[in-house]
């Protein structure tokens, strides 16, 4: 049996006639970049996200670079991140000149420490922004990274590209990651939970200004058309990623809740096999979902390379995300880090695999994974001896 990682073959021939319409529209218009298509998108993504505004833009790379322009990040100033995910994050930081400043994630969850928060702030000045990522397809710790921002007057940068429609509870209402801050951050990139044909990002405020000021940014930062207000960037998206991005957003929630029902059958086949010993499950806290974006595993021994082998040897594509935690990064030697200060990234980066994961995933596909795992670990009756 062979099993991708992801199948994007299987979903478009779920929704081939609804993309196909779509498209021949956009190629009877002629209308490719922006325009008509691209602010239906932004009026439907807004309305779905529950934010005043959505401002669709060239990737979730972009996206982050943009927010931070927006903010008026400088070169110097210090931003505090993750170092447990994908490079963009601090990458958009560094573009500016700016400094990352990393906090160390909770083991449960993968994302981003309150308290490790709160540690950097202590030892640094000049920080001028938190951003948290909703790794994997849940939140992270809102309220709480919230209260510390609003104590040191600081604006919060959502990461929110694995986690479109993704849910936290924040003081008893119900918000989409990505809303909850100053400047929500998503990617349309094809394996996203919400992809495009292409690349493709967004941008989420409720702040009227800001709002104008990044619509401004992405294109050359002009407010009328040759009259250059901002020192700006080419990043528009374009009319065929924004049909193809609208319906498929008809069947995001579905998609999501398919995939949260595939992450349930993985969980039970986990502990039905008697591997939850050996294997630590996607842990998802109070008061907030979980959308799958990757069904991520711990090892609790080390032995996650040869069984990331053993399964890529019977078919089953499987992916570390990631490998390196980004203060270790060559590109970052400069900022000073060593291995050992991030401690609980460095081993999540040794011990986490993420499993095939999408909506389209069969029951019997899923068992033949789990079947292949506990093959690895000898067939051995772990929780019991
Ligand atoms: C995918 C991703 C990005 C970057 O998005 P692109 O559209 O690929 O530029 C940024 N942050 C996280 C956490 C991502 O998963």
């Amino acid at each position: 049996m062979q099993i991708a990682p992801l199948d994007l073959r299987s979903q478009y021939a779920k929704i081939k006639g609804e993309i196909d319409v779509a498209l021949r529209d956009v190629f009877d218009s002629q209308y490719f970049v922006l325009g008509p298509n691209v602010d239906k998108l932004e009026q439907e993504l807004a309305q779905y996200l529950d934010v005043k505004y959505a401002i669709a833009v060239a990737s979730g790379s972009d996206a982050l670079l943009i927010a931070l322009m927006a903010l008026d990040i400088k070169p110097g100033d210090k931003v505090i991140t993750t170092p447990f995910t994908f490079f963009a994050t601090a990458g958009s930081i560094t573009r500016l000149g700016a400094v990352p400043v990393f906090a160390d994630i909770d083991p449960d969850t993968y994302n981003i420490s309150p308290a490790q928060i709160e540690r950097a702030l202590k030892k640094h000045k000049k920080v001028k922004a938190i951003i948290p990522v909703h790794l994997y397809g849940q939140s992270a710790d809102m309220s709480e990274i919230i209260s510390i921002a609003q104590k040191h007057k600081i604006p919060v940068v959502e990461d929110a590209c694995q986690s479109i429609g993704s849910v936290y509870a924040l003081n008893g209402r119900e918000r989409k990651a990505g809303t909850m801050t100053e400047i929500g951050t998503y990617s349309f990139y094809p394996t996203k939970n919400l992809g495009a044909w292409g690349d493709g990002g967004m941008i989420t405020t409720d702040d009227e200004s800001l709002a104008k000021l990044i619509k401004c940014l992405r294109v050359h930062g002009a407010e009328n058309r040759y009259y250059h207000k901002y020192i700006g960037l080419n990043s528009r998206l374009d009319a065929i990623q924004a049909a193809v991005l609208r319906v498929k957003l008809n069947h995001l929630d579905q998609w999501n809740k398919e995939r949260n029902a595939k992450a349930q059958i993985y969980n039970k086949l986990i502990e039905e096999n008697d591997l939850q010993c050996v294997l630590a499950l996607p842990t998802i806290k109070p008061g907030r979902n979980h959308i799958f974006h990757q069904y991520t595993l711990r090892t609790l021994q080390d032995v996650r390379n040869s069984l990331q082998e053993f399964l890529k040897k019977n078919g089953i594509g499987c992916e570390v995300y990631y490998p390196l935690p980004l203060h270790l990064q060559e590109c970052f030697a400069y900022l000073g880090y060593k291995k050992g200060d991030m401690p609980v990234s460095e081993k999540a980066a040794e011990s986490v695999l993420s499993l095939p994961m999408y909506p389209e995933l069969t029951d019997e596909k899923q068992k033949y994974i789990v079947d292949k795992i506990r093959e690895f670990y000898g067939n051995k009756p772990f929780c019991l001896g």
